[in-house]
């Protein structure tokens, strides 16, 4: 639950508020949504390789230090054991966020790409593609609905989904690699993290 109106938060006043971090606002406002928008580019086209997909490197030791005196405080005022697990709950989910959203543009007929719930979600982030306020969360859209950023479109017909499986290049197998455990496919496994959130 907490998840999901961080996601919300960083997705608002770091991806789509110039102010506090210039440079995330840089790569995902004006990079990420110009390259994928919420037409057929919200699909990686056939042949291209994935650019601009992940965010930079650093962002999960960012929210790790964000978290890391909050989840102190908490362990010490409430004597439990929280850091580690804290800390370890984040990196989880800086990786499921990472690998779907990775996912959400590269299609690739991973077998839960035809799930309900994961169509729903890469739908969710395809109209956030269309409507930047709207739609900030990207795996679980509870801050959306309680902060009244949800929406859903029901006008236009979504693009669809290039069916093509893609064999991955040495190139864009080793610039996975570079871009963290997140960005390279297959390494999480869907449902793994279900409990944290
Ligand atoms: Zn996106
Ligand atoms: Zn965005």
């Amino acid at each position: 639950m907490y998840a999901s109106f961080f996601e919300w938060w960083f997705h608002k006043y770091l991806f789509h508020t110039p102010k506090l971090i210039r440079r995330t606002f840089n790569s995902h406002t004006l990079t990420h949504h110009q390259i994928y928008k919420g037409d057929h580019t919200y699909y990686l086209a056939e042949g291209k390789e994935p650019e601009h997909v992940a965010m930079d490197w650093w962002a999960l030791i960012l929210f790790l230090g964000v978290h890391f005196p909050i989840i102190w405080t908490v362990e010490k005022l409430t004597h439990t054991h929280s850091l580690w697990g804290g800390l370890a709950a984040i990196a989880v989910y800086y990786g499921v966020y990472e690998y779907f959203h990775w996912c959400m543009h590269v299609p690739n007929q991973r077998p839960f790409e035809k799930w309900g719930v994961y169509r729903f979600i890469r739908e969710h982030h395809r109209i956030h593609h269309v409507h930047m306020q709207k739609n900030l969360n990207v795996i679980l859209p509870l801050a959306d609905l309680v902060l009244g950023t949800y929406k859903r479109d029901t006008k236009r017909e979504a693009p669809t989904v290039p069916t093509t499986r893609r064999t991955p290049t040495r190139t864009s197998r080793s610039q996975a690699h570079r871009r963290g455990p997140a960005a390279a496919p297959g390494k999480n496994k869907p449902g793994k993290n279900t409990g944290d959130k």
